[in-house]
């Protein structure tokens, strides 16, 4: 069952003006449920221009995106934020918390944007990602009384929340050493596998990308390859 797909996808900056920049060209892509992508390329590249269209938070100039095999070029601004709400989760490399709150209703924000005050449905899911990413006791915690790394996991916790068919993530461990960034990646790869969401995860760390199934490399806003990588040896 596809997630995504891309056909002949462009993004051009600043169109009709001499600022005039296509920075995506002509890209097509598929990604399957439960697929475990990673999206690497130079800087520049288009990485963040990609992820910011495939999620809606900004449009393609020509081509077609489907997601969940719904085409969206067509659709209007609230049928977007809707598809939006429904299919996908993000992470960015910044957690964007809201410091005051504490770490429970910060992922459960996405479900309080959607309807309201939270049920006792809503604050189990968000009780059961915390434990899942390790934070069960930090949930009364506010977000500014957290390291660094636990606000990332916190964001993947918010991310979930909705149970997103896709979870995009845009360098989410930018910022984190190297094992805090291993710690990530591998509840990416638990979530991927227990829920079955697809992930499409841009890093520059090419251990990390060669620990997902597949990496996509994105050269001057062309998909230059797109492989399958060996599975992991066992320790
Ligand atoms: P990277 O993705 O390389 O880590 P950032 O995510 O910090 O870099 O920034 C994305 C890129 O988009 C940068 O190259 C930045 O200069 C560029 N950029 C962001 N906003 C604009 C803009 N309004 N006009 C031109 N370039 C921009
Ligand atoms: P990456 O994430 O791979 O670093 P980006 O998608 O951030 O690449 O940027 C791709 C190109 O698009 C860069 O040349 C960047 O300067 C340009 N760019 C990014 N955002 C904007 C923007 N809002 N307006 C104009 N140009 C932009």
């Amino acid at each position: 069952e596809e997630v995504l797909r891309l056909e002949r996808l462009r993004k051009t900056y600043n169109p009709g003006t001499p600022l005039e920049l296509e920075v995506l060209h002509a890209l097509d892509l598929r990604l399957a449920r439960g697929e475990l992508a990673a999206l690497i390329g130079p800087s520049g590249s288009g990485k963040s221009t990609l992820l910011n269209v495939i999620g809606l938070l900004d449009s393609p100039s020509a081509g077609e995106l489907y997601l969940l095999g719904q085409p969206t070029r067509a659709m209007d601004d609230a049928q977007r934020t809707r598809l939006r709400n429904q299919a996908i989760g993000f992470v960015f490399q910044f957690h964007h918390l809201i410091p005051a709150f504490s770490v429970l209703d910060n992922v459960l924000m996405p479900l309080m944007i959607r309807h309201g005050k939270p049920t006792p449905g809503d604050i189990a899911r968000a009780r059961e990602l915390l434990d899942a990413v390790g934070l069960a006791d930090f949930a009364q915690k506010k977000a500014n009384q957290i390291s660094g790394g636990q606000q990332q996991r916190v964001a993947i916790a918010r991310a979930l929340v909705t149970q997103p068919a896709l979870l995009l993530a845009d360098e989410p461990t930018g910022n984190l050493d190297t094992r805090t960034a291993e710690g990530v990646f591998e509840l990416f790869r638990r979530f991927n596998r227990e829920f079955g969401c697809a992930v499409l995860v841009v890093t520059h760390d090419p251990r990390l990308s060669a620990s997902c199934a597949r990496t996509i490399e994105l050269v001057d806003g062309s998909i230059v390859s797109d492989q399958a990588n060996p599975p992991p040896r066992p320790a």
